[in-house]
């Protein structure tokens, strides 16, 4: 519990309108003794009154009962009766009413505590509930309450997720990230035993993320998800046969799980799956529900995002990185290279008498013969290498980690896979050569980044120089 928590005096000056209604017990109380006692002298009184007729109708002489004394004396007898009856219900019902009253205002300060403290799940049912030890109004009443402080914790444990969750979708831009933590976030407010999230990519459902199913890529094509994605509704199933969850030895079935459809005003955008080998309430369900709008949203930004991202980095004719992009990568690299003095190698190369391939077939067969290089060059290179389209018909290859040997080896592999790649387009069968210029920093002393193309330049003009078709290396 939060020892920074702040509650209200109690008895105090009222610190915020309404708290003069936070404890109507006592005053209550005294309000219905007051009547209790009112009720009861009044009924001693009237009894006082009407038994010297009663003890008549019985029989005894009226001689004996009609006197001033006999009056008297049951009247009297009726007022202690009263006052006594008032006294004892007092003293039996407003004990139990004050012992409730105090509980009820632990309660209230264990549950603002917790308030306070952002944690409703501080205010445990040990803590935060009265014992129910009658079967009477006094136990419904003491029931009532705890019923009330549950609704108000669980009202306080919502408004506290989709705060969390707000919080999340505003940290993260890219999908990656974003869809990990919130489904994090998802996956613990109600305690499910796997989560996943599947999206549309290129025409596909796809599953982005997953957290403890066994088979997250065939997640997506199952028929919950499938159906969630076409109905944009939200689908429960017990017991399903497509989903296993991930036991770490074994797999196993859940017990239940919950698709979730979610869509920006009614385009469907992907599917959210929680799992659980518990049955999963309602309740819980419509606790998810409220999130998802903002989770869509969120969503749909960072794949624009992505999508802008594509565009701003990609040359549109070849596929490959465009130089801005490939020469902000470049200079990562090359500052890796020089602070870790782990290699970096760099191949420029240009295709041989280009422009003869334009004049002879025309554009669009310039064009394939750009984009049938670019695909037979990148099927050579390493994961983790990048290629760009530096210009017109001229490529750079950065090779993070690749020494002379590595740069000479992958260079020639890139001059026989051009030189044996045959462009066939509209009929026409495109043959070309390239020129490469190659470098490896730090073996050849570069003094800066524009210093490593100048030079890689420099030995690709010599390749051309030499007769083209060729690589020539930079050994200084
Ligand atoms: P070299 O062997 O000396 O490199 O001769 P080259 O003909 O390749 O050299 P040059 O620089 O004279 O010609 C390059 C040509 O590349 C000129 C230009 O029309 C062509 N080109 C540049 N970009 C594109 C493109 O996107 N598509 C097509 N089809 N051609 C392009
Ligand atoms: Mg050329
Ligand atoms: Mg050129």
């Amino acid at each position: 519990m939060s020892s920074s928590a702040h509650h209200v005096p109690r008895g105090g000056k009222p610190a915020d309108p309404g708290s003069e209604f936070r404890h109507p017990l006592p005053r209550l109380t005294s309000r219905v003794f007051t009547d209790l006692a009112i009720w009861m002298t009044g009924l001693g009184l009237v009894m006082g009154v009407v038994f010297p007729f009663f003890v008549m109708a019985l029989g005894v002489p009226s001689r004996y009962v009609l006197s001033a004394s006999f009056f008297i004396a049951t009247v009297g007898a009726g007022l202690v009766v009263g006052v006594t009856n008032h006294l004892l219900s007092r003293a039996v019902v407003g004990s139990r009413l004050r012992f409730m009253s105090s509980k009820m205002g632990a309660v209230e300060t264990t549950l603002r505590d917790a308030l306070v403290s952002t944690d409703a799940d501080e205010c445990t049912p040990e803590k935060c509930s009265i014992v129910v030890d009658s079967d009477d109004e006094l136990g419904d009443a003491a029931a009532s309450f705890n019923h009330l402080v549950e609704a108000l914790a669980e009202s306080h444990r919502a408004t506290n997720l989709a705060g969390r969750f707000a919080t999340t979708l505003s940290s993260h831009i890219e999908i990656t990230p974003l869809v990990e933590a919130a489904l994090g976030v998802l996956h613990g407010a109600g305690d499910y035993d796997a989560s996943a999230l599947c999206i549309l990519r290129e025409d596909e459902l796809v599953t982005v993320a997953s957290e403890g199913i066994a088979n997250p890529t065939e997640l997506a094509s199952s028929e919950l998800v499938q159906r969630a994605y076409r109905t944009l509704e939200t689908i429960a199933v017990d017991l399903p046969t497509d989903i296993d969850l991930d036991g770490g030895v074994v797999t196993f079935r859940p017990r239940s799980v919950v698709a979730f459809a979610l869509h920006v005003r009614f385009v469907p955008i992907g599917v959210v799956v929680l799992a659980s080998t518990q049955p999963i309430a309602d309740r819980q369900v419509q606790g998810i529900q409220p999130l998802l709008p903002n989770f869509a949203v969120a969503l749909n930004n960072a794949l624009s995002h992505e999508r802008v991202q594509r565009v701003a980095a990609i040359d549109t004719l070849t596929g490959l990185y465009n130089r801005r992009f490939g020469m902000e990568r470049l200079s990562q690299e090359f500052s890796r290279s020089v602070r870790s003095q782990e290699p970096l190698g760099v191949l420029l190369f240009d295709i041989d008498h280009f422009k003869t391939v334009n004049d002879t077939h025309g554009h669009q067969a310039g064009d394939a013969v750009l984009r049938s290089i670019a695909h037979a060059v990148k099927r050579v290179l390493r994961e983790g290498d990048t290629l760009m389209r530096y210009g017109g018909e001229e490529f750079l290859a950065v090779l993070p980690g690749a020494g002379e040997a590595d740069v000479r080896g992958l260079g020639e592999r890139i001059r026989r896979v051009v030189e044996s790649t045959v462009t066939n387009d509209a009929n026409v069968v495109v043959h070309v050569t390239v020129s490469i210029g190659a470098v490896s920093f730090p073996s050849a002393d570069v003094a800066d980044l524009d210093d490593l193309i100048r030079k890689a330049d420099g030995a690709m003009y010599d390749a051309k120089q030499a007769g083209r078709n060729r690589l020539t290396f930079v050994d200084v």
